[in-house]
């Protein structure tokens, strides 16, 4: 695809600098091509703002991932104390992010967040 012809895969902006996301490391320092097969089969173009967006989604879809291995008993990233208290911190920023932005995330959504953090707390609670 010739990035400079193209549009946003998110917002559709056209004339603008868009980026290619697919590969690169994800929040805990995997290779992210391997970890969301379902929902990133293909690189897609970003325009700057989705693709900042798209990184947020990114973490907050791994964070999740492995929030479900941990209260499921399972071997999780965040069975480490620092990194748990490093996802926590990176969930109040996207939601802070979220709720400083005008429109509408193209892909997350804020109560999905908030939700996140709540079982965060709840997680420390029982620990
Ligand atoms: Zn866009």
């Amino acid at each position: 695809m010739d990035a400079a012809a193209g549009s946003c895969n998110a917002c559709g902006a056209t004339g603008t600098a868009l980026m290619e996301l697919s590969l690169g490391k994800d929040f805990f320092g995997r290779a992210y091509d391997r970890l969301s097969p379902s929902s990133d089969q293909s690189p897609k173009w970003y325009c700057e703002s989705c693709s900042m967006q798209k990184n947020l989604q990114r973490d907050f879809r791994d964070i999740r991932a492995e929030l479900d291995k941990l209260t499921a008993g399972q071997a999780s990233e965040l069975s480490k104390t620092d990194t748990f208290q490093r996802a926590a911190l990176r969930l109040r920023e996207i939601a802070a992010i979220i709720g400083s932005t005008s429109s509408q995330s193209p892909f997350l959504a804020a109560p999905d967040v908030a939700q996140l953090i709540e079982r965060f707390q709840t997680t420390t609670m029982q620990a």
